[in-house]
């Protein structure tokens, strides 16, 4: 079982003196003003839980948007400080965005473009020549950021995710010889048909294919990869070997499933103060004496959370019964909210929550609880053992974190898992209750299995998928891509 520890015992061993240096839109430290005093936190999320400790043991260089309002204030005139705070251990370097710059490439291109071309769940990608241009524009500057740093070193890059598709090209033009990249694709890869009608496509492609190592969720991802390069790009495509191969250069294409914390979420659960937390979500949000179905998302059109709540709806016809004594807890975050698809889907779903609780509502009891809020993840931990039942709905989702930390979080082996067919989490925990969101009738009788699980049926999955999850943890994965980066040789 992978461990952080040994994360940082490959990085020492196998490093020696080249530089390791992570890139990301999403910096690992944010400063921000709070009545007027500076504070720094830590991001949340997988990825920053698990690089944040190798940084620390390589002394690397981390290269993000510094996004928070007081970044400025606590960096140098190259956007330059120590991280952590507390116990300063590598540098991260701040870019900077104008709030058009921002505007163009992280919710235009970025999140109008390839989010919604990447997740099939039918929403029109919209292409804008000046969100494109600012999109080439902001990785031309993370790249000159990154070869600032490195001087006459050599290097070893981890790029994340979709907002920096063509800045291994520019690093690669830059710095042939003393570079070698991994690129990491958070979110799904779209199929040939799809892919095809992306204006910048060739682009991107050749943006990608100067990486060595290209990572995507699941193998499916990698396929859909390899076909659209297959159709597109003049070049090799060497199945045995997995790779791209054009001229003496080649790409590897691997699956490298991301995972939850595993370790970290069952000490969590034994925490004292997780009880005190569930008893005050209880009588906060009205949740004695029911099931708890639960769902848990960023409010995005690609989750299906409409999908689930007329799920609810459906089952709530066909089981009246189930009237007073189960509810739809559902927490949403709110993101993007100044792109328009992102506002209308808000006011869709209060328009479903306000429907299904007017058909179904009996005296002082309601089917669908909408919160929109953020939780730290030790608020979601005690959330999730709350839950008999958790939901997932995702028309599609490169991977789904919060099924796989629902599993982690159920040291208790109860509570059920129902999940969309189209998240990559669905290839590992087959266990779960499988389910098309598309399909209302089978969505909503899936939930009703679920519900009623026999305690041993519901304890022999769960134990299953844990066991599954014990051994898949975040350090696995970014173990694997790390040790596979790290086997590369520079080019003399
Ligand atoms: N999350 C959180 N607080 C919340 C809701 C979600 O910290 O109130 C975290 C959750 O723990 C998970 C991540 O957000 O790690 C969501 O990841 P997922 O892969 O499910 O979806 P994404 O938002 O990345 O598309």
């Amino acid at each position: 079982m992978w461990t952080a520890d040994d994360l940082k015992d490959l990085v020492r061993e196998r490093l020696g003196d080249y530089l390791f240096i992570v890139v990301a839109n999403r910096q690992p430290y944010v400063h921000t003003f709070n009545k007027g005093k500076i504070e720094c936190r830590r991001s949340v999320g997988g990825v920053v839980s698990a690089l944040d400790p190798v940084m620390q043991a390589c002394q690397g260089l981390w290269v993000a948007h510094g996004n928070g309002d007081a970044d400025k204030q606590r960096a140098d005139a190259q956007g330059k400080l120590k991280v952590p705070p507390e116990d300063p251990r590598y540098v991260l370097k701040r870019i900077w965005m104008t709030k058009k710059e921002e505007e163009e490439f992280y919710y235009g291109y970025s999140n109008e473009a390839l989010w919604p071309l990447s997740h099939t769940a039918f929403r029109r990608p919209v292409f804008e020549k000046g969100d494109w241009e600012t999109y080439q524009k902001i990785n031309e500057r993370f790249a000159r950021a990154v070869i600032e740093e490195i001087g006459d070193k050599k290097a070893f890059v981890w790029i994340q995710d979709y907002h920096l598709c063509l800045l291994p090209k520019y690093l690669k033009e830059l710095a042939p010889k003393q570079l070698i990249i991994a690129h990491f694709w958070h979110i799904p890869w779209a199929n040939y048909e799809i892919f095809r009608i992306c204006p910048q496509g060739k682009e991107i492609l050749e943006g990608l294919l100067a990486n060595d190592l290209l990572g995507f969720h699941t193998r499916y991802h990698c396929n859909n990869f390899l076909d659209v390069i297959d159709r597109e790009v003049e070049c090799k495509i060497d199945r045995e070997k997995q790779a791209v191969v054009r001229g003496d250069h080649q790409t590897l294409i691997r699956p490298y499933p991301i995972s939850a914390d595993f370790e970290g979420i069952n000490r969590m659960v034994d925490e004292p103060q997780r009880g005190t937390l569930q008893e005050s979500f209880i009588s906060e949000y009205n949740l004695q004496d029911q099931k708890i179905i639960l769902g848990v998302d960023r409010i995005d059109y690609t989750k299906g959370i409409p999908e689930k709540i007329l799920a609810i709806d459906m089952l709530l016809d066909n089981h009246p019964e189930l009237k007073g004594k189960v509810m739809f807890w559902q927490i949403g975050v709110v993101t993007r909210l100044h792109i328009a698809e992102y506002k209308k889907l808000n006011d869709e779903i209060n328009a479903l929550v306000e429907q299904v609780n007017w058909k179904h509502a009996t005296d002082g009891w309601k089917p669908v609880v909408l919160v929109r809020r953020q939780f730290f993840l030790k608020e979601l931990v005690a959330i999730y053992n709350l839950a008999d039942v958790m939901v997932v709905g995702a028309l599609h989702d490169g991977m789904n974190l919060v099924a796989k930390e629902y599993v982690a979080a159920r040291k208790d082996e109860k509570g059920a898992l129902v999940l969309s067919q189209f998240t990559g989490a669905a290839r590992e925990l087959t266990e779960a209750v499988l389910i098309n969101p598309y399909d209302r009738e089978q969505f909503s009788e899936g939930l009703w299995t679920a519900l009623n699980f026999t305690e041993e049926e519901r304890g022999k999955r769960m134990r299953k998928m844990r066991e599954v999850l014990k051994v898949n943890n975040i350090f696995r994965w970014s173990g694997k891509i790390i040790s596979e980066l790290l086997s590369f040789e520079f080019k003399e």
